[in-house]
Formats: structure tokens, sequence, C-alpha cells
């Protein structure tokens, strides 16, 4: 269905990085033939910020060259199609449910790997589906190989603090609140403070360092940040403990 459509959408005007498809536009999503700019590709469905991240990992890091042991939080199946077959990547990956390339059920917040394991992680609008979200940064940080990197993302919002509250349990409450039945909080300004507590080094590459032609090349939207993480490097080095 995806290729079939795929061919109707071939042209010149916007491309995909994630399958490489040159289109006339995105769309829709699922198997939506409307267009949309900056929506979904109507080949491998990926979304404007798995195109963003893709771009920012070939331009940032090894992972397309280097052999890897990636883990992948909640896979993005635009990204992990390609990456659990790519020969240098060692992948796995992760999910509370069942879904596309996830072993399951495995709590990010308590994650069954030893510690320095893994030399990337990928972790895209996963954090705000979490209710302990202290925990599972602190966990992303134990199970990285010193000198490691993690692709860190979540919806966020620079001109305010984050808002949370634990008495906002229900499903009405939280969509009300935190504008998806399914989030636990609004991130803010104070985002990078959680993951350097956990020790990690961050740099913060915003939507708006990528060039406009490219946005609009590759139909990235305004609001996609990079929180790029690295584990620092200890005397004691990677050790498994
Ligand atoms: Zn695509």
């Amino acid at each position: 269905m995806l290729a079939g459509r795929a061919i109707l959408f071939a042209g010149r005007r916007v491309s995909c990085p994630c399958c490489g498809w040159k289109l006339r536009s995105f769309t829709e999503g699922n198997t939506s033939l409307k267009m949309r700019k900056k929506g979904y590709c109507p080949r491998c469905n990926s979304k404007a910020r798995h195109r963003r991240n893709w771009l920012f990992l070939k331009n940032h890091t090894d992972l397309f060259k280097k052999p890897t042991q990636l883990l992948h939080v909640s896979p993005k199946y635009a990204l992990a199609r390609r990456f659990a077959k790519m020969a240098n990547i060692e992948f796995t990956g992760i999910d509370l449910e069942g879904r596309p390339f996830a072993e399951h059920p495995i709590d990010v917040s308590d994650l069954p790997f030893q510690t320095n394991k893994f030399d990337a992680i990928i972790c895209i609008h996963v954090l705000e589906h979490v209710v302990d979200d202290r925990a599972a940064i602190h966990e992303l940080h134990r199970v990285l190989k010193q000198g490691g990197w993690a692709l860190i993302t979540v919806p966020i919002d620079f001109q305010r603090k984050t808002y949370e509250d634990p008495a906002i349990q229900s499903a009405e409450a939280r969509k009300l609140h935190f504008g998806e039945e399914q989030h636990w909080r609004i991130y803010g300004n104070d985002f990078i403070d959680r993951l350097t507590t956990a020790g990690f080094d961050v740099e913060l590459n915003r939507a708006e360092d990528t060039p406009n032609s490219t946005q609009e090349r590759f139909g990235i939207i305004e609001n996609e940040h990079v929180f790029f993480c690295k584990k620092k490097r200890s005397p004691h080095g990677n050790t498994t403990q």
C-alpha cells in the first residue's frame, strides 16, 4: 500500500531522508492521499520529527558507519526499519507494549540491561509518557557506555518551567492539562537540568539551527529540538558493574 502510494507522490519538491524517496508532497498520514506540508512521508510514514532526527544522526554521529550497539526506546517505525537492518548496528528496541521492532514489556525507568552496555540510545518523544521520568533518564545514562551518546527529544515549551502535577491522574485531566491523554507533563526550560542531574553533558540543537532551505526540503517543523547527551568518561573506564 505504502509503496503504491509512493509512486503517486513521486516528485521533486521535497524528500524524505528516512527512505530516500523524492516527493511532490508529504501527506496527512496513514493511508491518506491528502497532501500536507511537513506531514507524513507517503512511502515510509515518517513524521517531521523522524526526518529531523535522521538528518541530525547523519550529520552529527557515526551511527551510519561505526559498529554500534544501539538502544531504541519505543522504536519509531520509519527509523527502526532501517536501523534494524544495517550491518554495523546491533539493534535493541524496547517498549512497554508490543510494537514493531520492540521487545516488551520493558519499562524504560527500570531497564534489564547491564551498566555501560550501549554505544548509542535513541529516545524520541517518550519521556513525557513516563511517570518517573527522572528514573528513566538515570537508567538511560546508566546503560550507556562512557563516551556514548543519547539522542533525546520531548515536546517542550522554552517559555515556561516544566508543568506537572502528580494529582492529575485521569486521562481526561491529563489531556486537559498536558495536551494528550498519555502525557504526564509539559516540559519547559528546566528540562536540561534533569538531563545534567543524571550526569549527561547536554548539547541543545534547536530546530532553528537547521537552515530554512533544509527545513523546507525535508519537511521539518519549527519546534523539533534535539537534546544530544553524552555520558562522561571516568578514569575507571567502561566497567559493567
Ligand atoms: Zn519516507
